[in-house]
């Protein structure tokens, strides 16, 4: 689905050159759930931002679906992100001033879609945020602000979903609901690629790929039995939280 052929991404800083990426490899299947880790600094936001096509390349091919898209415009960019693509952010980046439901609303809206309201609302009960939908970002927790920023990511139903350190605001407990929607998302068939610094988020994903320095250091394969492990007992704590909110009335 992902082909990434030498890819550089070089920034022009005074008189040095940034290698923010530095020569990357890297295929991804339709339907992988994969975790981008690395200290801060070694180029994962870049990454995300080219695979998202909201930047290019300096040089290097990009092929989406076997598409070279690399050379496209960022007009060309901008309809190919919109039709396949779902992006979410470490600061959720919604629109303060206005409900959850038009936050929702937006890439709907520059898709030109005939129907605005029902997808929207159909987005935020996947994302188990029906009741919030006229609430602003000011009156919901950070748990329900992401859940919003996903629906948004998903009211198009792309392909892939790419997430820069999607729970990096949250904490644990609330971090492992966001994570739930993201392996609700995986099991119904979307690509996944999150970048994180928590092992324990990493270990969720099916392959983790270590990046160093704008190139990729490590490239792994999650052992399956170790994976199920971890996704049952996370299921189990997320479960007995949940019932534990039911009780006292809170949500993250
Ligand atoms: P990470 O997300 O892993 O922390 P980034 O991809 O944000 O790393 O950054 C990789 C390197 O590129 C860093 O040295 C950073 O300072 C540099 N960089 C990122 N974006 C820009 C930019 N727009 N202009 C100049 N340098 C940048
Ligand atoms: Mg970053």
């Amino acid at each position: 689905m992902i082909e990434l052929r030498q890819i550089t991404k070089h920034y022009p800083m005074g008189g040095v050159t940034v290698r923010a990426l530095d020569g990357v490899d890297l295929d991804i299947r339709s339907g992988e759930f994969l975790a981008i880790t690395g200290a801060s600094g070694s180029g994962k936001s870049t990454m995300m931002h080219l695979l998202g096509c909201l930047d290019r390349p300096t040089s290097g091919s990009y092929r989406l679906k076997g598409q070279l898209i690399s050379n496209y415009s960022h007009k060309q960019l901008a309809r190919l992100r919109n039709r396949e693509i779902g992006f979410v952010f470490q600061t959720f980046n919604l629109i303060q001033r206005t409900s959850a439901l038009d936050n929702v609303s937006v890439p709907l809206i520059y898709a030109r879609a005939d129907d605005i309201r029902h997808p929207a609302m159909a987005a935020l009960e996947r994302v188990g945020l029906g009741a919030r939908a006229h609430h602003r970002p000011s009156e919901l927790s950070g748990g329900e602000r992401q859940r919003v920023a996903i629906a948004r990511a998903i009211v198009t139903n792309p392909s892939i979903v790419l997430a820069d350190e999607p729970t990096g605001n949250l904490d644990t407990r609330t971090g492992e609901q966001i994570m739930q929607i993201f392996h609700e998302l995986h099991r119904s068939g979307v690509t996944i690629i999150l970048v994180t610094h928590e092992m324990d988020i990493a270990a969720q994903a099916q392959r983790i790929i270590k990046m160093r320095d704008g190139r990729i250091l490590e490239d792994t394969q999650v052992d399956d039995e170790l994976r199920s492990e971890i996704l049952e007992r996370n299921l189990r704590v997320h479960a007995a939280a949940t019932a534990d909110e039911v009780h006292t009335g809170t949500t993250g």
